[in-house]
């Protein structure tokens, strides 16, 4: 597979920077830097044209290609974590960005947070978290549960995601011009899923993958990612147990082997209406 991207000179160097670790020899007077990283062969020419070769070429192009939206600099940008995850609270983060912090951004190697392990996003989050205007709302298991029974997952995520924009818009006084949402219902649907909201922030673009293209939902994406697996930690020492994340195998052994440790507190740690709760429960009553 092959993917193109055109950068500045300016977005080359800190390419460059960011690829520091993979750099390989090269012998030709066009090219600026090559660099290997995962199965991706990335060949930068001086040019601005930037050639990604490769298995990994569109996941590896990805990660740079927020250097391209060169206009998003000023912006803010919302996105989730945990849904997907059995154990363990919703988070959402909206956060904004400004020209000045385009150079930390640069340095962390801000990507996207699924591509980045949890041990660099508990550091790239709390640096992020330490310089960049965010609202955090984080939605505990009782509490998911409670609302579950009358709201869709989409639902909940938009009054999260709405609410998360209008704090940090109190906080900021005004959102830049671009705020930008990681799509995960069309517009039209998240503007119904919010008609009995009181107040409803709508300057919004939809995107999806947008934490790949936009600088800003990829910091929001790394500090909900950060804060969700702080909560887990938090989890893992208060019930002296290891949570697995994910929704698979080792999460049906880890609710059989949670319940009988607490047989009380599943719904605090866990979403319930996941089909992993009856299928566990039910696997190991026979
Ligand atoms: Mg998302």
């Amino acid at each position: 597979m092959i993917k193109n991207l055109r950068l500045t000179q300016r977005q080359l160097i800190e390419a460059k920077i960011q690829l520091n670790d993979h750099l390989v020899e090269f012998n030709n007077d066009t090219v600026f830097f090559v660099a290997i990283y995962l199965t991706c062969r990335i060949t930068a020419y001086k040019s601005g044209k930037v050639i990604f070769q490769g298995n990994d070429a569109e996941q590896v192009s990805q990660r740079f290609a927020y250097l391209d939206a060169t206009d998003s600099l000023e912006s803010a940008g919302s996105d989730e974590v945990g849904t997907g995850d059995y154990f363990g609270p919703v988070i959402v983060c909206a956060c904004a960005i400004a020209p000045e912090h385009h150079d930390l951004i640069s340095r962390l190697g801000v990507a996207d947070s699924k591509i980045i392990a949890d041990e660099k996003i508990l550091v790239i989050g709390a640096t992020l978290i330490k310089h960049l205007p965010h609202s955090i709302l984080i939605l505990g298991n009782r509490k998911y549960n409670e609302v579950r029974i009358n709201n869709n997952l989409n639902q909940i995520k938009a009054k999260l995601h709405n609410r998360a924009f209008l704090n940090l818009q109190h906080k900021m006084r005004t959102l830049p011009k671009l705020v930008v949402i990681d799509q995960f219902t069309p517009e039209k649907n998240y503007f119904a899923y919010l008609s009995q909201e009181p107040v409803i922030f709508s300057d919004l673009i939809f995107a999806t993958k947008a934490e790949s293209k936009y600088p800003a939902v990829a910091c929001a994406s790394i500090i909900a990612r950060f804060v969700f697996l702080q909560e887990f930690e938090k989890m893992n020492a208060k019930y002296n147990f290891y949570f697995p994340k994910g929704a698979g195998i080792a999460v049906d052994k880890a609710i059989i082997e949670f319940n009988q440790l607490y047989p009380h507190d599943l719904e605090n740690v866990a979403k319930i209406h996941f089909k992993n709760t009856t299928k566990a429960l039910k696997e190991n009553r026979q």
